[in-house]
């Protein structure tokens, strides 16, 4: 059986209030606060879940889901995870396929997602992501940087399509959202897309620390509206397996907290009293989860402000 953290354990921000955390909300390589004293020795993976054509799921860590793609030609990977897990991720993935890790696609740069690419350059795999991911582990606003063997080798602005196990494998860049770095991966013969970070089953967290922006994450989102069907698959960074209905609601929720917070800017309301004026309120039962909603209301003023 699968064995999960509590939702409480996302982030590692619920003990420490949003204030109170080092700007972009994330400590020292992304990572959440006291990240490096988890005891991984409990952190199970469970096998791999089949979510439709070659793609499969699996859920590691802080609930982050990575996915791979299996077939004659090997594997791409979605996501390496926590360094300290990869083990028994790797004995995940063998479960389902023998062959060679070819390629990871790093979704964005946070640890959650991309700490693990030190084992993956280790074993041969050509890591690829957004140019700014690069950058990021090699120069993290906090932290140390990352080794070189964990550094992408292929890295791009916009878009790049892997002709792989029979299918496209389109991994691209909108705009700058969840950090400046965020690649959806879209699997077209599978009908399963990769949302990274951009979408997640609680409010987004908007890393301005990395160059995350609210706009942009909304530009994100219709984008990737645009692209899924009624039967699409969608893999958010941390959450259950979606459809396009859920992303919908997703992008709506992040439009009207956009759109509310924006009208009291204009009223020229301070951000304190935006905050104290619970923008949120409706839809906190629904998306607010153990972080909070201040985050997205500071997210959604910063928005509206900086135009
Ligand atoms: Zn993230």
């Amino acid at each position: 059986m699968r064995t999960l953290v509590p939702l409480a354990a996302l982030f590692g921000v619920i003990a420490t209030p949003l204030a109170a955390q080092p700007p972009g909300g994330m400590a020292p390589g992304g990572m959440a606060p006291g990240m490096g004293a988890r005891n991984w020795d409990d952190f199970e993976i469970a096998s791999p879940e089949h979510v439709a054509g070659n793609i499969y799921r699996v859920v590691g860590g802080i609930i982050v889901n990575m996915a791979f793609s299996v077939g004659d030609d090997g594997i791409i990977m979605v996501d390496s995870n926590f360094e300290d897990l990869t083990e028994k991720i790797f004995t995940a993935i063998r479960e389902v396929s023998t062959q060679p890790i070819r390629f990871l696609i790093d979704t964005h740069s946070h640890g959650d997602h991309a700490d693990g690419n030190v084992s993956f350059g280790m074993a041969g795999t050509i890591i690829v992501a957004h140019d700014t991911v690069r950058i990021r582990l090699a120069h993290p606003p906090q932290g140390a940087s990352a080794p070189a063997i964990a550094l992408p080798i292929v890295t791009f602005s916009d878009r790049v399509t892997f002709h792989f196990n029979g299918e496209e494998v389109e991994a691209f860049h909108i705009a700058a959202g969840h950090t400046d770095g965020d690649v959806l991966i879209h699997f077209k013969g599978s009908d399963v897309i990769h949302m990274g970070d951009a979408f997640v089953s609680h409010y987004p967290l908007i890393d301005t620390g990395r160059g995350g922006n609210l706009l942009g994450l909304i530009e994100t989102l219709d984008a990737a509206i645009t692209r899924v069907g009624p039967d699409t698959k969608i893999i958010p960074g941390h959450g259950p397996i979606a459809d396009r209905d859920d992303l919908i609601e997703f992008r709506d929720m992040v439009v009207g907290i956009h759109d509310r917070v924006s009208a009291l800017v204009v009223e020229g309301r301070t951000l304190e009293q935006i905050i104290a004026a619970r923008p949120t309120a409706d839809y906190d039962q629904r998306w607010a989860g153990p972080q909070g909603s201040e985050g997205i209301v500071r997210a959604a003023y910063n928005a509206s402000t900086k135009r």
